[in-house]
């Protein structure tokens, strides 16, 4: 199937009111183009150097997410960049974009990233950490984040009920910053969980935002 068809195909599966992210890590510019020419504007990045070149090359009406692990240090590169940052998962990276888009005079739309997989390696916050997050004074004196939500990664693996039981979880940690620290902030809406192999449980535990890339693209 071309990507094109592997769109519909995927976007048919999705309510209207989910968000397809598109996976375009390691994709070349060309076929990032016959994605956008199917309508595609939202694609998620994981590389601080590949998503400058993709920027510099591909239309302007691109909204970039950007997925991966963000270094400090790389904060300054991805800021003029993005539409929204998944990973946030310390206050020293919240404060560093904090302050690069004040400099740049932005609003930077972050999601909060949890550790709901049973693998060590991952990324991400415990529900414990992130309410120390957002009750800290410094936190609530960040003029220049906005809070969007939620991201989180299931474990890899074949076992639907583990799957489904992490995206649960994620979508209780929603509901509970939700009540607490954002009841009265309509921006704070997004669920982003899901991938190529677990979207659909993803969507039916809640999901308001899929990242999907080998099943658009093709495996990497
Ligand atoms: C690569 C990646 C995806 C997409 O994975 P696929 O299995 O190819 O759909 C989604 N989210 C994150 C954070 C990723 O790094």
């Amino acid at each position: 199937m071309t990507i094109s068809e592997n769109l519909k195909f995927i976007r048919r599966q999705l309510p209207d009111k989910v968000k397809l992210v598109a996976v375009s890590k390691t994709k070349s510019n060309d076929q990032i183009m016959e994605a956008y020419s199917a309508g595609q504007r939202l694609f998620g990045e994981n590389k601080v150097q590949e998503l400058m070149g993709k920027w510099q090359e591909l239309p302007k009406d691109i909204q970039w997410h950007f997925i991966g692990h963000l270094q400090r240090n790389k904060v300054k590169q991805v800021v003029p960049l993005v539409s929204l940052i998944h990973g946030v998962d310390s206050f020293k990276l919240l404060s560093a974009i904090n302050q690069e888009a004040t400099k740049n005079n932005l609003v930077v739309a972050v999601l909060l990233e949890f550790h709901i997989a049973a693998e060590e390696s991952k990324f991400g916050l415990t529900l414990g950490k992130a309410e120390e997050l957002l009750a800290n004074p410094e936190t609530k004196a960040m003029k220049n984040i906005l809070f969007k939500g939620v991201m989180g990664m299931a474990t890899f693996t074949s076992d639907e009920e583990l799957i489904r039981q992490e995206f649960d979880q994620l979508s209780l940690i929603f509901a509970r910053l939700k009540q607490l620290y954002f009841s009265a902030d309509d921006r704070f809406c997004e669920l982003s969980m899901g991938m190529s192999d677990d979207f659909q449980l993803a969507v039916a535990a809640g999901s308001t935002m899929v990242r999907i890339g080998s099943s658009i693209f093709g495996s990497r």
